[in-house]
């Protein structure tokens, strides 16, 4: 964060109101945004863990840390619960079509979608042990996923190498045919 980045009515309040009535010397304008530039990240990190999505996951991964513990051996079930969470999407949509005439439909629409969530949610929860910010890892990879996918034929992408998929097949990143 560029402390000019920092919008003025913020650092016009915090460089008067806080300071002021906690006795503390008044900073400049300019060192208060660089002082809330410096601990922008954090500040923000913090704001996105106390709600939304993100911070229900980590609340869950603090409980199996609890739990469970942490370490390799836990890593690796958390991973294993994926595979197992993606074999109940598939039997939840085996039972939906109702694919084995014995049975027949045993499963609802909803049992899929439900399922489905089951396996983003162990995703997430597993992908805490290899990024220290899951919630901005994963808007990452998605924001790539879009650049790659949503602007095919919108231009050239600096190092992309992949072919894209267009209205006639396949073209490169300058919209010519593959
Ligand atoms: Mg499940």
């Amino acid at each position: 964060m560029n402390p000019d980045d920092i919008p003025t009515e913020i650092t016009a309040l915090t460089y008067t109101a806080p300071f002021a009535t906690a006795g503390l010397p008044i900073l400049s304008q300019n060192d208060t945004a660089k002082m809330l530039a410096h601990y922008w990240p954090a500040i923000e990190r913090h704001v996105r863990e106390q709600d939304g999505a993100f911070a229900t996951i980590r609340r869950l991964v603090d409980w199996l840390d609890h739990a469970n513990g942490t370490g390799e051996a836990e890593t690796a079930m958390r991973l294993l619960k994926l595979t197992e969470e993606v074999g109940e999407v598939s039997q939840a949509y085996i039972g939906f079509v109702g694919q084995n005439p014995r049975k027949g439909q045993t499963h609802t629409r909803n049992d899929v979608a439900d399922e489905l969530c089951d396996v983003i949610v162990t995703a997430l929860v597993a992908l805490h042990a290899f990024t220290d910010d899951a919630e901005q890892h994963f808007a990452g990879k998605l924001q790539h996923i879009a650049d790659r996918v949503l602007t095919a034929g919108e231009g050239r992408h600096a190092e992309c190498t992949e072919p894209h998929p267009g209205v006639d097949g396949y073209t490169d990143c300058d919209g010519q045919p593959l």
